[in-house]
């Protein structure tokens, strides 16, 4: 057994590309903290994908240290096609043309990836490009093509996404091709995945239905991005195993003042159901360039984790940022003081307090009841350790979204299992099994020999001691070093 504890407990997710691929820059983000490797599938080839993913094992391997990976699955969004020269600038008043007949774009003409883009859109319709940047409103419609006049103008390159805020789109989540990827990965050993633009619970049960057909379990990251999946958080919340704030394509889809209040809603939501929650996008985006981020992003940083995110997220900052390393570390920085901060801070305990009475609303049971009171021990006791065997990942994940100080160490002998534990908060999972009764015995005297924890240190156990059942951890323990 071998545990290295990073020096914070909210996890780093960093998006691999170009900037980050190699084996020197991926050691050296592991190293700085980042403990989920995020592959962009929206991005690069599946052989481009498969040889990231062997650098990714054999770097953490070496290292030894848990590195989850987590397959971010392009889903049905919708952009532009190709330009025959660009950038193409798009000139306030300027009348063009969006179709699904297969052309070369001009400033005037853009082909569209989204063959039923007609029937979506009527005399009146916002239509945005590239991130929201570009604003079109529809003039009118035929059958391939859509007339538009440009209301906020700018430069605009092949590729960019399009987003249609409050329409109906005729397109499935997943795809064929995002279900084509999911093979690939499975195949790779992979059973986390990001699935995009989620509207309702019955994406995921799509997604998890496909897997379970080839007699697999897969973990779903239900990225919210389109105002239909904030409206139903609940439902979809209820089937998936964690959430992604995606804000890049949530701030188009949803009016931009929305967000900050959204991402809050959202953040609670997930830690209430005890799913782990990422706040992505944008967080530190001018270390894309600089070697310091605003005070704007370092605060955005801190704030969500203030109030409760599980992770945080790089993007363009560690896939194609001049200083990925830099950015990892800078968000260690920003989360290890905000983490220290915590408990002397309002947030806390306005958290903390509202679980507690969300979880009476919805009438306690037994692991809620264990979470919660563990919680309280080691908070009391001061306890550096939390120790808890899980079958699936429940009992960890109730206990992180409290957000205690002690590291939460959970037990289980499936990697896939384990993969998944890295999303959450101060989890740090080991693959082992707990099938005798000395286990806690060799981990406690592991932790005193390496130095973790120290003769007097108070330890909390959790068991299911009496239901013996799936899942039934109904006791706690309370150790003390010796
Ligand atoms: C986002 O839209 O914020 C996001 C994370 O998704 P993607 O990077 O896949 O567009």
């Amino acid at each position: 057994m071998k545990i290295t504890l990073p020096s914070h407990k909210t996890k780093i997710i960093g998006t691999i590309g170009p900037a980050s691929r190699s084996e020197e820059v991926l050691e050296k983000l592991m190293k700085s903290g980042m403990s989920i490797a995020r592959l962009n599938f929206s991005h690069g080839s599946l052989d481009q994908h498969k040889n990231d993913i062997s650098t990714i094992r054999s770097v953490a391997q070496r290292l030894e240290r848990p590195v989850a990976i987590l397959v971010d699955l392009p889903g049905p969004k919708i952009r532009i096609g190709h330009l025959k020269t660009e950038p193409i600038v798009l000139k306030k008043g300027a009348e063009l043309y969006l179709t699904t007949r297969a052309v070369s774009g001009t400033s005037s003409l853009i082909p569209v990836s989204y063959i039923r883009l007609p029937e979506s859109v009527f005399p009146g319709s916002i239509i945005y490009l590239n991130d929201g940047f570009i604003e079109l409103r529809v003039v009118d419609v035929s059958e391939t093509d859509v007339r538009c006049v440009v209301e906020v103008e700018g430069q605009i390159l092949s590729g960019k996404g399009l987003n249609l805020p409050g329409t109906k789109i005729f397109l499935d989540t997943p795809t064929d091709r995002d279900l084509d990827i999911m093979k690939f990965a499975l195949d790779e050993g992979i059973d986390t995945f990001g699935i995009s633009f989620v509207y309702s619970a019955d994406d995921i049960i799509r997604a998890k239905e496909f897997a379970a057909k080839r007699g697999k379990t897969i973990h779903t990251i239900a990225k919210i991005e389109r105002a239909g999946a904030v409206d139903t958080i609940e439902d979809i919340l209820e089937v998936t195993d964690g959430i992604m704030i995606a804000r890049g394509d949530l701030g188009v889809e949803i009016p931009i003042e929305e967000v900050p209040t959204a991402q809050k809603k959202l953040i609670r939501a997930a830690n209430l159901y005890g799913r782990p929650v990422i706040t992505a996008t944008q967080m530190l985006e001018s270390m894309v360039d600089h070697t310091r981020p605003t005070r704007a992003e370092a605060t955005d940083v801190a704030n969500a984790i203030l109030d409760g995110t599980d992770a945080v997220m790089l993007s363009e900052e560690t896939a194609i940022g001049g200083y990925p390393v830099e950015t990892v570390s800078m968000m260690a920085r920003i989360a290890r003081e905000v983490e220290r901060q915590r408990r002397t801070m309002r947030t806390p305990s306005f958290l903390q307090d509202s679980l507690k009475e969300d979880l009476r609303n919805r009438q306690i049971n037994i692991p809620d009841t264990i979470s919660l009171n563990v919680f309280e021990a080691a908070r009391a006791l001061n306890a550096p350790f939390i120790l808890t065997p899980t079958t699936m990942g429940t009992t960890p994940r109730r206990i992180s979204r409290m957000k205690p100080e002690s590291w939460i160490l959970a037990f289980n002998n499936v990697q896939n299992v384990c993969d998944f534990l890295m999303f959450s908060y101060g989890v740090y999972p080991i693959v082992m099994s707990t099938g005798n009764d000395v286990w806690h015995e060799r981990v406690i005297e592991y932790l005193k020999d390496s130095g973790k924890a120290e003769k007097g240190d108070r330890i909390i156990l959790t068991e299911g001691k009496f239901s013996g059942a799936f899942g039934g951890t109904d006791s706690m323990s309370i150790v003390t070093v010796s």
